[in-house]
């Protein structure tokens, strides 16, 4: 078997891997990253960069590198509830360099930050490995004392990673965080999103990101040449959707979309059938504890996020920066203890909880109602009162592009 040595193994190479994986090798420490796939390509994975990721860029000198591949930008959301239109946020009202989202394939990113990382002579990310096994010690009820690295499997056959720490990044389904025995709340979910392509015009304008209307939630994000859609579903009714028939859900689809989008039936008619959409099962939960003394969890690894405002991504990226500001010396030197690991839960804790406060205040009060609901409702008054107060929709921008308590990079 093969064995490596390092001074941090990441398991999984998502935007919190990828992040912590360059951060860490700026630093001039050896980092191992597995991915379990063999590229970045993954369809309908978010593909959203916020105004505080851009401005991590910038510090990190790869801005201009990032703004060269082609993206497209929201400056400005707005919604649609039945068919009132409302907006929702403003980015051009934030004081940051970039004032806008910017949207781009996630792969395009994370080869970006993979690129970058190959720069540094500690660097390594493996694809086609998926780490399968902590490795430590255990007390004798088999719980975990200390780890000190994980098996993986690599297309060479087994592979044992010894680090100083290992890192947990792989996402909503973490393998790591399976096998840590660590404890997870979770808070439940009550839909699920169907994502799909349709064909977009030059003469389309900027509809509305989505629309809510009774039984129907749509979401639609400019992709340039296409529009990337969302059809939001009750959780665990993709089965009946299903026995509905495909002619059924196309014309669910054309009565979903924001009505200012001409057109429909022509568009949707290019979906040929169910292979041409993909099933986003949505969840939000989070570990009471992300660690074990050697091994953190971070991004949706630690916290499951829901797509509400779109910021998991953010989220996860911020979680890489504060773990870096927080271990990344240390690990320089020596191991990490358990309290210095959690010092990271702790700092990027409070962020978590309140946007996933909000995210389940949201679809229980918004999502849950506008799904189930068989006559039109009313918008909600937050809705109402930040498309009416222009300063509000400032302060939705700063949420949403900033997060809660966005981090920056120090010391690389
Ligand atoms: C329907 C839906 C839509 C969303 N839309 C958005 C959006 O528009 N914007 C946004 O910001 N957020 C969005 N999110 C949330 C966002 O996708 C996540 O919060 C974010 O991707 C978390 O990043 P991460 O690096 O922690 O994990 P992930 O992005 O999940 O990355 C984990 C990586 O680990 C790899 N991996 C998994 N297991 C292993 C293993 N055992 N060994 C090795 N590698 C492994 C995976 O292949 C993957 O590359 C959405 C979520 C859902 C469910």
């Amino acid at each position: 078997m093969e064995i490596i040595e390092t001074d941090c193994c990441i398991a999984g190479g998502g935007p919190a891997g990828m992040m912590l994986g360059l951060l860490l090798a700026r630093r001039g420490l050896r980092v191992t990253v597995l991915e379990k796939h063999a590229d970045f390509l993954r369809d309908f994975r978010g593909d959203t960069i916020h105004p505080s990721t851009l401005e991590v860029m910038a510090h990190l000198g790869l801005l201009d590198a990032l703004l060269a591949i082609p993206h497209t930008k929201i400056e400005q959301l707005s919604m649609q509830w039945e068919d009132e239109t409302f907006p929702v946020a403003d980015f051009t009202r934030l004081s940051t360099r970039c004032r806008y989202i910017a949207l781009m394939p996630q792969w395009d990113l994370l080869d970006l930050l993979a690129r970058a990382g190959r720069a540094y002579a500690g660097f390594s990310v493996r694809m086609r490995t998926e780490a399968r096994e902590l490795i430590g010690e255990r007390d004798e009820h088999d719980a975990w004392l200390r780890i000190d690295g994980l098996q993986a499997v690599g297309p060479e056959g087994p592979i044992e990673v010894r680090a100083k720490t290992v890192v947990a990044c792989d996402g909503r389904r973490s393998r790591m965080r399976e096998v840590s025995g660590l404890t997870v709340e979770t808070f439940g979910a009550p839909m699920d999103v169907v994502w799909f392509s349709l064909p977009r015009r030059d003469d389309d304008g900027e509809p509305p990101l989505g629309r809510f209307a009774h039984g129907s939630i749509f979401v639609l994000i400019n992709r340039g040449d296409h529009w990337q859609c969302g059809f939001v579903i009750a959780k665990g009714t993709i089965d009946a959707l299903r026995a509905r028939g495909f002619d059924a859900f196309r014309a669910a689809v054309a009565s979903g979309m924001p009505s200012t989008v001409r057109d429909v039936e022509a568009r949707v008619a290019t979906l040929r059938g169910w292979d041409d959409v993909s099933l986003l099962s949505v969840s939000v939960d989070r570990l009471q504890r992300w660690t074990l003394d050697g091994l953190l969890c971070i991004g949706d690894a630690a916290h499951a996020m829901s797509p509400v405002g779109g910021v998991g991504i953010n989220l996860a990226i911020q979680d890489a920066i504060a773990t870096s500001n927080l271990i990344g010396r240390i690990l320089a030197t020596r191991r990490p203890t358990r309290d210095e690991l959690d010092r990271v839960q702790r700092r990027r804790q409070w962020p978590t909880r309140a946007t996933q406060t909000a995210q389940v205040a949201v679809q229980k009060q918004v999502i849950a109602r506008a799904l189930h609901a068989s006559e039109a409702l009313p918008a909600p008054l937050p809705l109402q009162a930040v498309a009416h107060i222009g300063r509000l929709r400032g302060v939705t921008a700063r949420l949403v592009g900033l997060g809660v308590r966005p981090e920056m990079p120090k010391d690389v």
